[in-house]
């Protein structure tokens, strides 16, 4: 783009705020708008089942920038603007109230959004989900006083804001289809050290059964579960998975696929001068030699800083493997993975509480999850970067 160029960003998460910075750090010099649906500056949701949820940081902490960062860096973020319609081939978008705004590149950072179970009762509105601050601003008040909760799905959300909701002294069960809690992406070694932290925290566990329904009463509900068994509580929360929300692109006819708007390593999408970045992306990663879904908030800055840096000119390519950070209660495991599946699991005891699971496919590094033994985190990435064979 040349300068008087139009760079139009939907969204306002860590993705979209991450293309403005990297499009101005490679000196783009055209006017950046930012149209982000929710009203507050972009804001860090990590601590929204953790720090902020547990009270040890206040709201005016969460911003991802100050106010001024904005202005300083000559970019229009308009809150509380949400778009309705892309037009790739007027290169137009329109907004809810009715606006048109013209682009020469349009940045799709949308995000992704909460999954509500269907069982009957899960359509109850009284029933949480965990997204914004306002859930997790919610969830905080209805605890405020102890009280029950119950907490559906074993995912990362659901394991962290288990343990924190159990050290804000609530009463808390979990119920999961999982054998073990997350053991459908980090295996079993990992699984059951996840399970021994929430059962230390206090949390009631109820494993590999199902939610039948959900019953609304007087003071709060019941909750059945698989064949016999019911729980009652307060507050239900969902933590059952989230989904892209790809219905701009959907729309618009660019291509989507497993969920996720297809973009190549520069973040471009199918059609059009669009790109897509973050959670709502299913980019090529050079390194992977494939595309990768992953909902992590490093990536979401990683690849708002290669549409950036590209769309201003400079060069740039999604070749890093994807990781995150996960603390529950006050354990952290580092994961780095290409993320979609291996064949083999190898847990290795460091001793105390330090562990290592390596996964691989075909003898080939294709993962690593570290508690207590960041070299291990470290090296991990490089030899998943490089196809390296599996650490014996
Ligand atoms: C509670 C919670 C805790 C998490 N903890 C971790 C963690 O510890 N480690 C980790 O790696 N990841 C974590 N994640 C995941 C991480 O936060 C996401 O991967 C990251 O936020 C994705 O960034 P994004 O910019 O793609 O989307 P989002 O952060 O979802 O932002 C998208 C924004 O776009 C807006 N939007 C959507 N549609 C429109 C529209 N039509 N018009 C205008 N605006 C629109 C949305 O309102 C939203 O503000 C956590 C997520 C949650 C919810």
């Amino acid at each position: 783009m040349n300068q008087g160029d139009r760079l139009v960003i939907v969204g306002g998460g860590p993705s979209g705020l991450s293309t403005a910075r990297a499009y101005r750090e490679t000196s783009g010099a055209g006017s950046v708008t930012i149209l982000a649906g929710e009203d507050h500056l972009p804001y860090r949701r990590p601590p929204l089942t953790k720090e902020y949820l547990r009270g040890e940081i206040p709201r005016k902490e969460l911003p991802i920038e100050p106010g001024s960062w904005f202005e300083e860096n000559g970019v229009d973020l308009r809150t509380g603007t949400k778009v309705a319609a892309l037009d790739p081939g007027q290169a137009k978008i329109e907004t809810e109230d009715g606006e048109e705004i013209a682009y020469d590149a349009c940045v799709l950072a949308t995000g992704s959004e909460p999954i509500r179970i269907p069982v009957p009762g899960g359509g109850d509105p009284g029933i949480l989900t965990m997204r914004t601050v306002e859930n997790s601003t919610e969830l905080q008040r209805r605890v405020a006083n102890g009280g029950r909760v119950m907490v559906v799905g074993s995912g990362f959300i659901g394991c962290e804001v288990a343990a924190s909701l159990s050290m804000r002294s609530a009463e808390v069960t979990l119920v999961s289809m999982e054998e073990l809690p997350q053991a459908d992406r980090l295996g079993e070694g990992a699984g059951e050290q996840i399970k021994g932290w929430l059962e230390d925290y206090g949390v009631e566990l109820h494993l590999g059964v199902s939610v039948e329904e959900i019953e609304h009463t007087g003071e709060g509900y019941r909750v059945h579960i698989g064949d016999s068994e019911m729980v009652v509580a307060e507050t239900v929360l969902f933590g059952t998975g989230a989904r892209p929300r790809t219905v701009l692109a959907e729309k618009a006819g660019l291509a989507v696929e497993k969920g996720g708007i297809v973009c190549d390593s520069s973040m471009r999408a199918s059609y059009g001068r669009v790109f897509a970045v973050g959670d709502v992306a299913l980019a090529y990663n050079e390194a992977a030699g494939r595309r990768l879904y992953v909902e992590h908030w490093g990536e979401a800055l990683n690849m708002g800083q290669v549409a950036g840096t590209i769309i201003a000119g400079g060069e740039a390519v999604w070749n890093v493997a994807p990781g995150f950070w996960s603390t529950i209660g006050e354990e952290t495991i580092k994961y780095v993975a290409w993320g979609d599946g291996y064949d083999e699991a190898r847990f290795v005891d460091h001793g105390g509480r330090a562990f290592t699971v390596w996964y691989g496919t075909e003898g080939v590094c294709v993962g690593v999850l570290a508690h207590d033994h960041d070299e291990d985190y470290e090296h991990g990435r490089k030899l998943i970067e490089s196809g390296a064979a599996l650490p014996e």
